[in-house]
């Protein structure tokens, strides 16, 4: 019992999601001592939906693995590759296998958008009061992941807001330093690991819809662009609200013209989108690669820039902050800028 205090005890402490996962894992090695013991949670679009491994423990191990938060979707197993855990998931049920060694496999679905299962492996099957046990401490853990998404998420459109985003700014940043050391290090990694960009997406004129329909109605729409959004982006890039009717993403891309290709898609899939009531609307989107050493201060500012000379420019299109300096548009948007703020 003090060992399962002690470990509830580390679980509840932490605030990173990760460190969450492994925290749960290694609870579940030091309870049960089982072979293995792993987080896998669903990723992907519906249809082409994948595992991916967010903390695995075996034993004799000395350190849990995962695979990596940049996997490419096609290099994960799909859902069907694993019947057991899809049948938990469809369930929301334990399932387990009777043979020796045995896998239990218990649902995680404390909401909708981050479903995913814990796959215990064990010499014999879990008894009665080990699987009571772990459905405990899943509730636990469960209970608080919902703790930290209610203080990390805007409740109006579920994605991240802006609290969370200088911590994962500054991890962004470390892996930029690691890549371009492994750079030098081995030239295939550094091809397929790509770099951070930030972009900065506004509704333009947003004000009319919520004076030509109502704030209910310009809710709707913030709601279904973040919905868009999502579906836009891969499963690992980060999507933020930041109030109002800004959003950002943080994304891995390899180069200015796949950061474009994306951002472009988004407008024009927004641009085409039909909005109950509203109709259409479009958005203004400015980006920026994140360099070593950035801050999220000076990252925005570049971005923000870049928003700034879309919607100087006829609003609805993306601008890529350093494509705007190397033709020399931002100085002169900047120096319009300054002009008519002096007025
Ligand atoms: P621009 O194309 O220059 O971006 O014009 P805009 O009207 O989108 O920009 P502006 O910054 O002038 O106005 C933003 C509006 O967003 C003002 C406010 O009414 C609306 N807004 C901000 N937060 C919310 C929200 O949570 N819900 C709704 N419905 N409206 C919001
Ligand atoms: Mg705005
Ligand atoms: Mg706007």
């Amino acid at each position: 019992m003090p060992q399962l205090v002690d470990n509830l005890a580390d679980l509840t402490a932490l605030r990173d999601r990760n460190a969450l996962d492994v925290a749960l894992v290694s609870a579940i090695n030091d309870l049960l001592q089982p072979k293995s013991t792993a987080i896998c949670r669903v990723v992907g679009d519906a249809g082409n939906e994948r595992w991916r491994i967010c903390a695995q423990w075996d034993a004799g191990q000395p350190t849990p693995t995962s695979d990596s938060a940049w996997s490419r979707l096609d290099s994960l197993p799909p859902l069907s590759g694993h019947p057991l855990r899809q049948q938990a998931l469809a369930t929301r049920q334990l399932s387990q296998t009777s043979d020796c060694p045995s896998i239990t496999v218990f649902p995680l679905a404390s909401n909708a958008a981050t479903v995913g299962v814990l796959e215990i492996s064990t010499d014999e099957p879990l008894s009665e009061d080990a699987q009571r046990l772990v459905s405990g401490v899943l509730r636990l853990y469960l209970n608080f992941q919902s703790l930290l998404d209610y203080g990390e998420r805007d409740a109006l459109t579920d994605l991240l807001n802006r609290k969370t985003f200088d911590g994962a700014f500054l991890k962004a940043t470390i892996e930029q330093e690691m890549a371009v050391e492994n750079i030098e290090g081995d030239r295939r990694d550094a091809a397929g690991a790509g770099s951070y960009w930030l972009a900065m997406i506004d509704i333009d004129h947003f004000k009319r819809v919520n004076d030509n329909y109502g704030h209910l109605i310009g809710d709707e729409v913030l709601l279904l662009l973040a919905r868009l959004m999502r579906a836009h982006f891969r499963f690992h890039d980060q999507l933020y609200r930041f109030g109002g009717e800004e959003f950002v993403v943080l994304m891995r891309c390899n180069g200015e013209a796949e950061a474009a290709g994306v951002l472009e898609r988004l407008r024009a899939t927004t641009e085409r989108h039909l909005f109950p009531q509203v109709g259409t609307i479009t958005i203004s989107v400015g980006f920026t690669e994140i360099k070593t050493g950035d801050t999220p201060s000076g990252a925005f500012e570049r971005a923000d820039k870049a928003v700034y000379h879309a919607k100087a420019h006829g609003r609805n299109q993306v601008c890529s902050h350093a494509a705007l300096i190397a033709s020399g548009e931002l100085l002169d948007a900047a120096a319009n800028m300054g002009e008519v703020e002096l007025f």
